[in-house]
């Protein structure tokens, strides 16, 4: 193993050189399949890690849910304490896990440092949740009755995650689901199980100096099988998944026939909409970040940039300008802004959607190819490089594959319009409806935008870019990209099973509604 990686690792006391067990449920075990760690900026195997066999998978389930029954009984303030604990446990590892998540994702070493903090901070907000987790008290209109509607632990949350964010989406589904007072089960991209095992072990440890049991916060990792016998387990009461469109159709459907909960966090086609009034000079680099940031691997990267023909040009010129400016490189180097896609499959898919573009006539302004290995030297000619593209289709059609496809990669199609009515409509024509980000100073445009006529996204951002999330809201999309919610908001309501309880003070026993049924 190179140095750089083995001292990332030894940091988050990660063996070297060994064979790792990646299934954790109070202690560690993992005779499965091989899953392989690799580095997308060397293409070097950074470990191999045993996944869940279908023994330990029911194992994981049956200690998840032993712990659940453990854990439902703590009082909720006592829940929070144990995530303040993880929180310090967490931000004194930031940088060193934020370099794994570099490492082993591929993502600028600001960005992996961001993705743990963001955890921290969501581990800040359910710690304040765990005291405010309120029911409510209704009026009855029977006299001497009251109806409270109480929240109450939900059972077995099992998380299955991507690989993008290896560390955050677990962070938004764990901090909750604990201060719910669930247990968590997580199962990670199987490309990315060094986050999963650096992650669990922090948590554990904590949840082991409080005398909860580990299984409170389980980990098995695995491909697809594992994936889908957690999503049919009947010991699982709600799937969180975050993945694509195609895997999320087909977890919504198993779930649903079971009659579990699930919460779909799936893929968006995000588009940004730039008005003649909007300054220019904030909006050019917002654009910049959103398509080319996390090398165009977020669920909410600028994908399509409609432009208003006033401005297109100089607009145009000076995105190319900063494009032009733009380096790949090794993504833990702090000058780095421009890491590689997470494997070798994506630099295919790349590929294939810069050529159906070219096949539909589509003006390459910049990019469309991948980098000269040779002429970034080793150890980089090994990784996943490729050039962020800028495409301007010779038809602005959201009916299209070209503008209705989401490409998990930094390619970004443009088009011009002439009214906003025009631009919002192209923003809604897609599948997808995760983020969208107007630029104007006019106040009318932003009524519009965010109003009954407006983008019909699950964030509808106005002078901010379409990625970058904070907590404190609700995040998550609409239509194809599933309608679930995470993160702050009301979305721990979803964490909770709700009881309507009627309870009678008095010595009457009334029907509802006026209801008579004399016996
Ligand atoms: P993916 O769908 O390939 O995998 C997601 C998870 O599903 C993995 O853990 C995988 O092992 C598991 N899985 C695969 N097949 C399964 C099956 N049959 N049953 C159960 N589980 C199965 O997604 P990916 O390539 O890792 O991630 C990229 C996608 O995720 C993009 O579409 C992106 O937009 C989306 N994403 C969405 C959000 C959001 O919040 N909306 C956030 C991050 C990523």
């Amino acid at each position: 193993l190179s140095t750089r990686a083995s001292a990332i690792l030894s940091a988050l006391d990660i063996p070297i050189d060994k064979e790792l067990a990646g299934v954790y449920h109070g202690e560690w075990t993992g005779s499965g399949d091989l899953l392989e760690s690799k580095c997308p900026t060397t293409g070097e195997v950074l470990a191999r890690v045993r996944s869940a066999s279908p023994e330990e998978l029911h194992a994981a389930l049956h200690k998840s849910r032993e712990a659940y029954q453990v854990f439902r009984s703590i009082p909720a303030p006592k829940r929070g304490e144990i995530l303040r604990q993880i929180r310090v446990a967490l931000a004194s590892k930031r940088d060193e896990l934020g370099a794994l998540v570099s490492l082993e994702m591929g993502k600028i070493r600001t960005e992996g440092v961001g993705e743990v903090q963001e955890f921290v901070d969501i581990a800040d907000y359910a710690v304040g949740l765990s005291r405010m987790m309120n029911g409510r008290l209704v009026a009855s209109e029977r006299p001497g009755h009251s109806i409270l509607e109480v929240p109450n632990p939900l059972g077995v949350v099992a998380v299955l995650s991507a690989f993008n964010f290896p560390v955050a989406v677990y962070g938004w589904n764990l901090a909750l689901s604990l201060a719910a007072g669930n247990a968590t089960l997580w199962k990670p991209s199987p490309s990315t199980p060094l986050c999963g095992i650096a992650v669990t072990k922090i948590v554990s440890g904590v949840l082991e100096r409080n005398g909860v049991p580990g299984a409170v916060a389980g980990l098995v990792t695995g491909d697809k099988d594992v994936g889908a016998g957690i999503v049919e387990s009947q010991d699982v009461d709600m799937v969180s998944f975050t993945g694509s469109e195609a895997v999320g159709r087909h977890v919504g459907k198993v779930v649903q026939s079971r009659f579990g909960k699930v919460l779909l966090e799936l893929g968006g086609n995000n588009a940004v909409i730039v008005m003649p009034d909007a300054d220019l000079s904030l909006a050019v680099p917002a654009v910049f970040f959103g398509a080319v940031g996390t090398a165009g691997q977020r669920c909410t990267s600028t994908r399509r940039l409609f432009l208003h023909r006033a401005i297109a040009p100089e607009f145009l010129s000076r995105l190319r300008a900063l494009y032009a400016s733009l380096l790949p490189g090794d993504p833990l180097a702090p000058s780095t802004l421009l890491g590689p896609l997470h494997t070798r499959a994506a630099v295919g898919v790349y590929s294939d959607a810069v050529a159906r573009l070219q096949t539909v006539g589509a003006e390459i302004l910049t990019g469309g190819a991948r980098y000269d290995g040779a002429a970034l030297g080793s150890p980089l000619d090994g990784g996943n490089f490729v050039q962020p593209t800028i495409a301007v289709p010779p038809t602005v059609d959201m009916g299209d594959a070209v503008w209705r496809t989401e490409t998990f990669a930094p390619v970004l199609c443009v088009g011009v319009f002439d009214a906003l009515e025009e631009a919002i409509a192209w923003n809604n024509g897609v599948p997808q409806g995760l983020s969208s980000s107007l630029w104007t100073r006019d106040l009318r445009n932003v009524g519009k935008w965010i109003g009954p006529a407006g983008s019909d996204a699950g964030i509808v951002n106005v002078n901010v870019g379409t990625s970058g999330a904070e907590i404190g809201a609700a995040f998550g999309g609409n239509k194809t990209t599933g309608w679930g919610r995470e993160s702050g908001g009301d979305a721990w309501k979803q964490y909770v099973r709700w009881s309507a309880c009627t309870i009678n003070f008095s010595d009457e026993a009334p029907l509802a509604q006026g209801v008579q049924f004399p016996s």
